[in-house]
This record gives structure tokens, sequence and C-alpha cells, in this order.
């Protein structure tokens, strides 16, 4: 009765702290609700009856606290590690790791589960829910594992697409089927059952293999969104066969949380999940937008300065190159100069600039660059005419007009900041790296357009530092 009550509570602290992740104010507070219900959820599960049972056992290696207190203490550490070394660039494939990991944990409750048949065979509930968790908990597992090494870049970054692809998948798909209807069936031989169960894991391992395998570049870290989304399916398919409420609950929230957020990226690159999964996007070098064929314009600092003193409206149109550089404090030191100097500064944040969802929201936000400063594409874009500057600091895909003008673009219907609406565009970047689509950006080859080749750090640092020595 205590541990329901307690699992409800922690249900409750799980929404509400979701809740709360909606706006950059409450979003820490909702973490740490989010904890505190974990916090509860965990210690309930120490209370349940069978697993106070085992607290008097003579074998420990039947004492359920010494295997859970373990795990989480090996799990705590290494995560406690992982975390505070994780840069924030290598976010998304931190994400992989946790969804691949979760995925087993449901995985194995499943298939530990599926071992110890009663007598009469399974519920037809139960053993349903047996085969899709360990069909989702197998695919998120080996999908999340190499997308990991993807995103890594331990492994080719590339998607890999070969003849007869889908019609593999598809015979894979009516294996785990097939296997599963075996083992549903009751009065079936239990040793026909325990293959069968094995056939589902095997499938479903290669299954999440193949599925990720065509999908590269731009589009992995809306896979991580799904595969998230999956980890939370298997999760709660878990709950569902150990009659735990709170797996329910957290999973259910997990799986469509994440696929409302795969469903925004997919709006934001303007890309519908079945093209995504299977278009091969970034199997091949993309050459869309060369250019008139003449380099782009290049400005020195100084050169930059003269034009920036002058404006009186500025807009910073930050992108994967600002998180890469870390430059977002010196970002806020030049806004905040260039407010003294008496222009008008806003940020405009693409929903899907950098690695991942919010990414460029919570670098300005760590440099606390106030909340009212920063616009959305949709509040700017009208406004870009009038804007004297745009400063584009390690933003390529998001500004580029080809998605815009070009039917051939890969990125062609992407919705972008129109940064080549504003007078004068000035661009941040090392050099002629493309950006993650790997197309060229007609941007650069504008006539209002000009680039300020370097670090984006270095070079917002020497141009604050030229209102300095002003
Ligand atoms: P891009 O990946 O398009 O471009 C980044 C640019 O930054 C590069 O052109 C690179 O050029 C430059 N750069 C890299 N390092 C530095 C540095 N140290 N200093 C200055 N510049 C640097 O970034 P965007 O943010 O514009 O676009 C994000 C892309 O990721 C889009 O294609 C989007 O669809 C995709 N994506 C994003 C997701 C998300 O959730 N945010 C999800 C899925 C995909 P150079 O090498 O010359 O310096």
């Amino acid at each position: 009765m205590i541990n329901n009550i307690a699992y409800i509570v922690a249900c409750v602290l799980f929404i509400v702290g979701i809740k709360k992740l909606n706006k950059p104010t409450t979003a820490r507070q909702g973490n740490r609700l989010s904890i505190l219900g974990m916090i509860i959820a965990v210690v309930a599960v120490f209370f349940e009856r069978g697993v106070l049972d085992t607290w008097n056992t003579t074998d420990w290696t039947q004492n359920a606290y010494i295997w859970a207190l373990g795990a989480i203490a090996i799990g705590s550490v290494i995560g406690l590690i992982w975390a505070k070394k994780v840069k924030m660039t290598g976010m998304p494939e931190l994400v992989a790791i946790y969804n691949g990991f979760g995925g087993l944990a449901s995985f194995l409750v499943a298939l530990i589960q599926s071992m110890g048949e009663p007598d009469g065979g399974f519920d037809f509930a139960i053993a349903l829910s047996i085969c899709l968790t360990i069909f989702t908990g197998a695919v998120t597992f080996s999908g999340s594992m190499l997308a990991f090494g993807k995103l890594s870049e331990k492994i080719s970054g590339r998607a890999i697409v070969f003849p007869g692809q889908k019609l593999l998948n598809l015979i894979l798909l009516l294996g785990i089927i097939g296997a599963s209807v075996i083992f549903i069936v009751p009065d079936i031989n239990a040793d026909l059952n325990i293959i069968a169960i094995l056939a589902v894991t095997a499938i479903s391992f290669i299954f999440g293999v193949l599925i990720v395998m065509p999908i590269g570049g731009g589009d992995m870290p809306v896979v991580i969104s799904l595969l998230n989304s999956l980890s939370g399916i298997a999760v709660a398919m878990a709950g569902f066969i150990i009659s735990n409420t709170v797996l329910i609950v957290t999973g259910a929230l997990v799986g469509a949380s994440g696929i409302i957020l795969t469903l925004i990226m997919c709006k934001a690159m303007n890309r519908s999940i079945g093209n995504l999964l299977f278009s091969g996007f970034g199997a091949t070098d993309s050459v869309s937008g060369k250019g008139p064929g003449t380099e782009p314009k290049a400005i020195s600092v100084e050169d930059a300065y003269a034009v920036l003193e002058a404006a009186s409206s500025v807009v910073v149109i930050p992108g994967y190159g600002m998180a890469v550089a870390q430059a977002q404090h010196v970002v806020k030191e030049l806004a905040q100069k260039l407010e003294a100097n008496g222009a008008e500064v806003s940020f405009v944040v693409h929903p899907v600039a950098g690695r991942m969802p919010g990414h460029m929201n919570v670098l300005l936000a760590e440099a606390d660059i106030p909340y009212e400063q920063l616009k959305t594409m949709d509040e700017m874009n009208p406004q870009m005419p009038t804007q004297d500057v745009a400063i584009v600091i390690g933003a390529n895909d998001v500004v580029n007009p080809a998605a815009e003008t070009d039917t051939s673009s890969p990125i062609y219907g992407m919705p972008i900041i129109k940064a080549h609406e504003c007078r004068t565009v000035f661009v941040l970047k090392r050099g002629k790296g493309r950006g993650f689509s790997g197309i060229e950006n007609d941007l650069f080859f504008m006539p209002n357009t000009l680039m300020i080749y370097g670090d984006a750090k270095a070079t917002i640092s020497s141009l604050a530092g030229e209102f300095t020595s002003d």
C-alpha cells in the first residue's frame, strides 16, 4: 500500500518535472523534481515484498539488496565520471549510450521472465509484452550502440545503403513476428519456446543495426531522439511484464516525449520520419549550391569593427561552430559592448542549430544571456531586413538560402533564419568547412556577406577587444 502511494508520488513528480522542462526558467527545478521522483521510486522498490524476502537469506547470492546496491554504486560512479567529462558537443552520443543501456535493461527483464515459464504457459498479454519488450529493448540497444559509434566517429558516420536493404529488413521483421507467434501460442513445447525467444532476441539485435545503418550525418540526432522514444516504450512494456506501475508511467512519458521531440526536429528540418529512416540522406557527398564560382569576400576584424561600431541593430545567429569554439562567454561580452555603444542586440536560435534540440539555448543560458534577448526564428525573420548587421557564429545549414531557392538542394524546404536579408552579414568560421548536411552555402557568396575567418572564440574576443581599445 505505502509502496503504491510512493509510486504515485514519483509519477506525479515525473509529470510535473517534464512540464517544467518546457521553459528555460523552470528547467532546473523540473530536473530536480524528476530526480526526487526517481529516488522515491527506487527506495520504494527496496520495500517490495519479493525484495524484502531476500533480506534474511543465508546465501548472499540470493540477497537482492547486495546486487541492487552494488549495481547502483558501480553505475553511479561510471555515470558521474562520464557526465562530468562529456563536452556539450558530445551530448548526443552520451544520450545514445543512456538509451542503449535503458533498452538493454528492459530487454534483460523480459528475457529472464521468458525463461521462467509458469505451469500452463504465459498469459497472452504477458507473452505478447515479453516479445515486444525483447524486440524494442534489443533494437534500442544495438541501434544506439551503432549510433554512438557513428556520432563519436569511432566508425564512419556516413549513411550505408546497399541493394535489397529494405527487403532484408522486411524478412527480418517477418522472422521476428513468426518466432513471437511460436512463443505466444500456448501449449507448444517448452524447449521450442526458448528457441523462439532466442530467435526473437538475435534477429532484433540485427534489425536494430540495420535500421540505423542507412542513417547518417545530420539525421543522427533525430535517430537518437527516436531511439530514446523506443527505450521508453521498452521500459513501459517491461512494466507490464512485472506489473510495476512506475515503470509503465515513466516508460510512457519517455516514449511520448521522445516521439514529440522527434517530430519537432523532423518539422524543423522539413523531413518526414519515413524519409529520415529510409532515404539514406548523407550517403553521398552533395555539391548542391556551388556558389557563383567566385571566392566569398573576406574582411579583417578591424574592418568589421568599423561596421559594428556604426550599427544600431545587431542580430547574433549562433550555430554548431559556437559550441565547438565554446565562444558563448565572449559572445556575451561582445553583446554587452555593442549595447554600451548604443546598438540593440538580439539572438535568434534555429530549432536545429547545433547538434541537439536546445543546444544553443543551453550555451547562451550558460553565459547568462537574458532569455528576453533570445528570439525564435519566426519572431525574428520578419524583422531581418531592418537589422544593420547579422553576426553568424559557426552556423551554416540553418542560414543557407538554398533551402528556399534551390529545389535540388537536399535541405530544400527546411525553414531557415533569413540572415541574408540583413543589410550586412558577417560569417564567422574557420575556413571552407561545410555544415552537417555537407552542402555549400549560398549565403557566403552573396554581395552583402563578409567572411571573418578564424576560430569563433578568437574572432569574437578580438572584436570585443576593439571596442575596449577604442
Ligand atoms: P552546421 O553544422 O551547419 O555548421 C557548423 C559550421 O561551424 C561549419 O560550417 C564549420 O565551418 C563551423 N565551425 C566549426 N568549428 C568552428 C569554430 N571553432 N569556429 C568557428 N566556426 C566553426 O551548423 P548549424 O548549427 O548551422 O546547423 C546544424 C545542423 O545539424 C543542421 O544541418 C541540422 O539539420 C543538423 N541537425 C541538428 C539537430 C539539432 O537537434 N540541433 C538534429 C539533427 C540534425 P568551418 O569548419 O569552416 O569552421
